[in-house]
């Protein structure tokens, strides 16, 4: 099946619009809604293909019509994006210009126009008239991550569809199948539930960095070979950059630790550094469950209030001071 990713990412959504399209009752505007990274436009381009997919197993995405689709170069798809963080007049002049045009096919039109929160007054007003109007075969669908920027004759002239948050096993998938190592799909996938945020992490300069970074101070916990304040202040430049890197640290030694927990309760399925077992399973053999979960908290409260830290060496040498000691008599 074409489509397998976008069916487990919104299977509510592909199943409302099959609902419609059987039935007959397809709306001639649709108001995709959901954070970024939930799949919204390319399940805009899945309805336009199931308008104008020429197979019988509809939508195909491999016939010539809903390759067009996908490249953007069907005539009967407009789609419109904000320029310079806005979408202005010509925009949606441009769109019913078009769609007048005798280059367009026979058969339903789609315009999709992604962020629509960013739509000014003017062109606001030219897209309302064109909604009100609604042909049969045209449908529009507009995208957005924020309803509560929408003017409210937007949201009234549309049908309103939620979209849910991808789970993680998906972003894991899509990830793997881009050619993202195992592991680090996995930790991606706990750190976001979007698609498109997924891929920015994983592609980061410093995501494998900072992973490494994290793997060897519990390795240096476990070992006690040197001590790891030492060890940190020593490798640990490239997390103070900037605080999406500094929050980025914290989250994946929060994954860490909740991986030691996990162990500890032998729930070895959630395990995300599924590399770093051994150094995990000694971890979790010499410390007990109170103590695994108190240090848990000391980072989980230091990621809370971490960008109101003054001296975030300091706080950090804290929360490696307290992985690190030894548990007193034995
Ligand atoms: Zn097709």
């Amino acid at each position: 099946m074409a489509f397998e990713k976008l069916t487990s990412a919104q299977p509510q959504v592909i199943q409302l619009l099959e609902n419609s399209i059987r039935k007959d009752r397809l709306s001639h505007a649709y108001l995709f809604e959901g954070e970024r990274g939930t799949k919204k436009f390319e399940m805009a381009q899945y309805l336009a293909m199931r308008l104008l997919c020429t197979s019988d197993d509809k939508p195909c995405g491999e016939c010539h019509n809903c390759r067009r689709i996908k490249h953007r170069t069907h005539p009967n798809v407009y789609v419109i994006e904000p320029i310079k963080n806005t979408i202005r007049k010509q925009q949606v002049i441009d769109l019913q210009m078009e769609f007048s045009k005798t280059s367009v096919e026979p058969g339903p039109k789609v315009y999709i126009i992604r962020n629509i929160e960013k739509i000014n007054l003017q062109a606001a007003n030219s897209l309302l008239k064109f909604l009100e109007e609604p042909t049969s075969h045209i449908h529009a669908i507009l995208t957005t991550e924020n309803l509560n920027r929408l003017l409210p004759t937007i949201i009234s002239r549309s049908q309103i569809v939620s979209f849910t948050s991808v789970p993680d096993t998906i972003i894991k998938e899509e990830l793997v199948e881009e050619g993202y190592p195992e592991e680090a799909s996995s930790i991606v996938s706990r750190l976001t539930n979007s698609t498109t945020d997924a891929f920015d992490i994983a592609s980061g300069d410093f995501f494998i960095d900072v992973v490494d970074l994290v793997k060897e101070i519990y390795n240096i916990v476990n070992t006690q070979e040197e001590s790891v304040i030492i060890y940190f202040q020593e490798n640990s430049s490239i997390i103070y950059q900037d605080s999406e890197t500094n929050n980025l640290f914290l989250s994946i030694m929060v994954l860490y630790q909740k991986d030691i927990l996990n162990y500890y309760m032998g729930d070895m399925n959630h395990i995300v550094f599924k590399n770093e077992m051994n150094t995990i399973g000694s971890i979790a053999k010499v410390k007990t469950k109170n103590r695994l979960i108190d240090e848990l908290e000391h980072m989980l409260s230091l990621q809370s209030r971490m960008n109101s830290y003054i001296n975030k060496n300091l706080a950090y040498d804290n929360m490696l001071l307290s992985l690190e000691k030894r548990v007193s008599n034995g």
